[in-house]
């Protein structure tokens, strides 16, 4: 689904090609028909200058969603802000009043608050809007007689487009071809059961969205089979757009993080109000000038009311997904990137992402015969160059084997325009292998095919572990069909056998279906003695960690056209295996140490063998030096109780369907566990789903999962998880730094403001004073601090529970500690200058309160390591914003105009002097705190 956020929402209908109410509707009509009314064509799709012309007059296709703020509208909320509406009161009493300068001060305060706030916010929202736009999903479609990926957004009325298992349907459309075509509708029925869809047209009228079996609706999900639809209707004229007409507004949900801190800020706030009527009350007491009073009361409760937080946080993770987004890994929620840095468990597919998915063919073995390629291969690649010495089969078995892999098969080879003689393999890369392997002895799979043309199959699925494909024989009609020629020498072929079935797969689900082992060219019985030795071999390929898969055939006498998955899949003859390595991502292992020393334990789960998945986990170092694999089939047979009780020691899965990743999330989350969950395919989805973190595979993920999960991996890399937690930990971190150093900064005011009156001070901050502080401290160098970069041992540490408090860890003990000694400091100074008369004394205090500030920001970078460690200048951003608040204090404190404003007066050189050396107390009162809890940790 598509969304996007400027175009307005269309009202009236564009689709010229949309039936008028005399017209039938596209259900009703053939499919050449219907094809023929959208001037469109099967074979040949739309020219792109049609398509250019049909995509300027109905407009891109997508759903238009009003969810995303304008800047008008970001800009408005900023006025609007509490705070600020109060200031803008408060100068507009002074212009009342005659107070020009006050005025104007204030005025230009809001200004710049206002700038600040609009910047940060805007950005976030384009950060999000970008996201948004990377995840429309792409598909194929056929333009000009080709078929080519284009962008869902880019689709017309015309198009035609090919649908597989796993895609969502980009946009409504009629069916012209279906096989096997299985759609899930519960976007649009709520009918959870996928139903079966073909092409024949329904008659009736009024026919019900649920009824239109030779209809595709955009959000419909295509669960089985393939199929390809020419495109009806696109964007907001589809049946999903008029559903979201009425789902508009749905409020941007908040995530947990911001709650919580929406509910602190308003505690906060109420402490701040109650402090500052003290300071009020205390004021009048003395006999200050009420109005004075008035003015430095709301000053002091602009200044101390976090009102900031929440925003903070939106935008520390807006830019956190836009980091993550440079690691390859695609947010696609918000709130996901605060979770990353809390989990606990990453459960992780193992082919694709530990492994490179980079298949090779090594070991051909069939009764009596094995064949060892590694010896022969120069370089394992899922590619075909010439430099390979070709593979002679020097036994009959072999031929059928490869025979068998390559035409059961969706793969396809490639030649490489670039490079003479060199084919690659093109589809999935396990298919792929065979594929290549087959090529390599001669058996070209297009020439297999025109021997053995496919004339019905079924698909692949991770629960039966098996594909089947039928295939007529036509060996006999033509002399010129080279490769068949190997095959009808290897095959007693009965002059009656019209098909012949080829099923490959996990060796244990072959088994359950065979009957017979192919054995010096005959069948014989496959009875036990033949079932161990076949179990042997596969668990001895699957021990040195090769992906195993059987390959088996049946030779059929006739065909219906309806047979089923049950009928093709029975009495097959097992032919042989054949083992292929898959190498382990070379930077995976790492990622695997560092998720240790996280406190995050890695766990593999696989649809492969459990010797092969061991021998991986070992590799990579996950759990430690596993012996045991919990198996699907021992999973199946457990409640989630019974898993609950092992879940923690588990550290491989094997054998396991999609359906089994549900349960062991479960478990993990019932143990109080964070759970990452990845996934590629439709039925994955459930287990994205319910994981704090599902993660889908951004090139081999089905368009379903991706919608079902919170993050995409644009590499499909164990290791970009890893980074992106290690993301997601810094952006935690550095929100909590974000808010130590603004309330230990708003602390010291305060303290500042209380103790005065008991000294018997008159008012040490003027209130302009006071705004001004706050706008600098928590305005650029605040923000700066939310751009810190990861700490050296923020993957040496155990996550954060996500139900901790944000002021854990000490945090809340400093920042009081913090505030009363930044508070006393000021005052001390103020104090000492206000006792012996010095005329300066107020500036001192305001000097000395702002650069504490930027001696407390710099301290605050780290949580344990010195300024120095970290080094200065890792952190440019801070840099640059601490030295502007500088030179803008110098200003305020010297430029007479600004004297005039903000009430100060020029300091000497010892006044100065002294106010930079008692300023820098806090920096090093904070940094010694450091050092302690380094020495006691050490
Ligand atoms: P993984 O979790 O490693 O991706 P899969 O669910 O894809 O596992 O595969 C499980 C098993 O199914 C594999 O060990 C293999 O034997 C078999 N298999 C995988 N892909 C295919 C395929 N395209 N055709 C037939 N069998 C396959
Ligand atoms: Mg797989």
């Amino acid at each position: 689904m598509i969304i996007t956020k400027d175009d307005p929402v269309k009202t009236t209908n564009p689709v010229a090609y949309e039936q008028s109410p005399d017209e039938p509707a596209w259900y009703r009509l053939e499919a050449d028909e219907a094809l023929a009314r959208l001037r469109s064509d099967g074979e040949q799709g739309l020219s792109p200058a049609e398509a250019a012309r049909r995509l300027a007059e109905h407009g891109p296709n997508e759903l238009v969603e009003r969810g995303l703020k304008s800047p008008w509208r970001i800009l408005w909320e900023q006025l609007t802000a509490i705070m600020v509406l109060i200031l803008i009161v408060v100068a507009v009493i002074s212009i009342a009043l005659g107070e020009y300068k006050d005025a104007l001060a204030i005025m230009v305060i809001v200004v710049l608050n206002t700038l600040l706030g609009f910047t940060q916010e805007y950005r976030a929202e384009r950060a999000i809007a970008a996201l948004k736009k990377l995840a429309v999903p792409r598909v194929r479609a056929r333009r000009d007689g080709h078929v080519g990926e284009i962008s869902a957004r880019e689709l017309v009325p015309g198009d035609i487009v090919l649908l597989e298992a796993g895609a969502l349907m980009p946009a409504d459309g009629r069916l012209i071809e279906a096989a096997n075509l299985r759609v899930q509708e519960a976007a649009l029925t709520g009918e959870s059961e996928p139903v079966d869809k073909g092409t024949n047209p329904i008659s009736g009228a009024g026919v019900p969205v649920a009824d239109q079996r030779n209809m595709a609706f955009m959000g419909t999900a295509v669960t089985y089979g393939r199929g390809v639809m020419a495109v009806t209707a696109t964007g907001m004229d589809t049946e999903l757009g008029h559903i979201a007409e009425m789902l508009q507004e749905i409020g941007v949900e908040r995530t947990p993080l911001q709650r919580r801190l929406e509910q602190l800020g308003r505690g906060l706030a109420a402490a701040a109000l109650v402090i500052v009527g003290l300071v009020f009350a205390l004021g009048l007491l003395r006999g200050e000038d009420a109005k004075l009073m008035f003015l430095t009361g709301i000053s002091m409760a602009v200044a101390a009311v976090p009102e900031g937080l929440p925003a903070v946080v939106t935008i520390g993770l807006a830019l956190g997904a836009q980091r993550m987004l440079k690691r390859r890994a695609l947010i696609r929620k918000l709130p996901a990137v605060e979770t990353l840095g809390s989990v606990t468990v990453i459960c992780s597919d193992k082919t694709g992402t530990l492994t490179e998915n980079r298949m090779t063919v090594t070991v051909l073995d069939v009764a009596g015969h094995t064949v060892d390629l590694v010896e022969q291969l120069r370089r394992a690649a899922p590619v075909l160059s010439p430099d390979e010495p070709p593979l002679t089969l020097d036994h009959q078995a072999l031929t059928l084997l490869l025979t068998g892999g390559a035409l059961c098969n969706d793969a396809t080879l490639e030649a490489e325009e670039d490079r003479l003689g060199h084919f690659r393999a093109v589809g999935d890369p396990t298919e792929g292998a065979l594929v290549v392997a087959a090529a390599r002895a001669g058996l070209w799979k297009r020439e297999l095919e025109r021997a053995l043309p496919r004339v019905a199959e079924v698909p692949f699925t991770s629960e039966r572990k098996r594909m089947t494909t039928v295939h007529e024989f036509r060996v006999n009609e033509s002399t010129s069909q080279q490769g068949a020629r190997p095959l009808a020498a290897s095959l007693p072929i009965a002059s009656s056998t019209r098909y012949l079935t080829f099923t490959k797969g996990a060796v244990d689900s072959l088994l359950e279906v065979s009957d017979r082992v192919w054995v010096d060219g005959g069948g014989e019985l496959l009875d036990e003695p033949w079932r161990e030795r076949i179990e042997r071999a596969n668990d001895g390929l699957a021990g040195d960690g090769m992906r195993v898969l059987g390959v088996a055939f049946r030779p059929l006498e006739t065909r219906s056209a309806g047979m089923s998955e049950e009928e093709l899949e029975r009495e097959l003859i097992f032919v042989g295996l054949i083992g292929m390595i898959d190498p382990p991502r070379p930077e995976v292992k790492e990622a695997i140490a560092t998720c240790k020393t996280a406190g995050i334990r890695p766990v593999m789960i696989t649809g492969d063998h459990p010797l092969t998945a061991l021998h991986i986990a070992r590799e990579l170092g996950i759990g430690d030096g596993e012996r045991r694999a919990v198996t699907g089939q021992e999973l199946a047979r457990m409640s989630v109780e019974d898993l609950e009780a092992i879940v923690e020691e588990v550290a491989v899965y094997a054998r396991v369907s999609p359906e089994h990743k549900l349960k062991i999330v479960r478990a993990l989350q019932k143990r109080g566990h964070v759970v990452a969950m990845t996934g590629d395919g439709v039925n994955d989805a459930p287990a994205l789903k319910k994981a704090d973190i599902g993660v889908a595979m951004g090139v081999t993920g089905t368009d379903v999962s991706k919608e079902a999960s919170d993050t995409v991996l644009l590499d499909d890399n164990f290791a970009t998880i890893v980074a992106a937690v290690r993301e997601g930990r810094t952006i935690y971190e550095n929100i909590r730094k974000f808010i130590r150093y603004t309330m230990t900064s708003n602390a010291g005011e305060i303290w500042v403001m209380l103790l005065a009156p008991f000294l018997g001070m008159p008012l040490p901050l003027l209130p302009l004073q006071i705004l001004w502080v706050n706008l600098m401290t928590d305005g650029l160098p605040g923000l700066a601090l939310t751009t810190e970069p990861a700490e050296r041992d923020t993957m040496r540490r155990p996550p954060y529970h996500p139900g901790e408090s944000i002021f854990g860890r000490g945090m809340g003990r400093d920042i009081l500690w913090v505030g009363l000694l930044m508070g006393l400091v000021c005052l001390g100074i103020g104090f000492w200058g206000w006792s012996t008369g010095c005329p300066a004394w107020q500036t001192m205090v305001f000097t000395t309160l702002t650069l504490s500030q930027m001696g407390n920001a710099l301290a605050t970078r780290s949580e344990r390591d010195s300024l120095l460690a970290i080094g200065l200048g890792s952190n440019r951003a801070l840099l640059g914003a601490v030295a502007l608040t500088i030179l803008l204090q110098l200003a305020v404190v010297y430029i007479p105009f600004l004297q005039g404003v903000f009430r100060t007066v020029a300091l000497g050189p010892v006044e100065l002097a002294v106010c930079l050396a008692l300023s820098s107390v806090v920096f090093w009162g904070v940094e010694a705190e450091k050092a302690l809890l380094r020495r006691r940790t050490a």
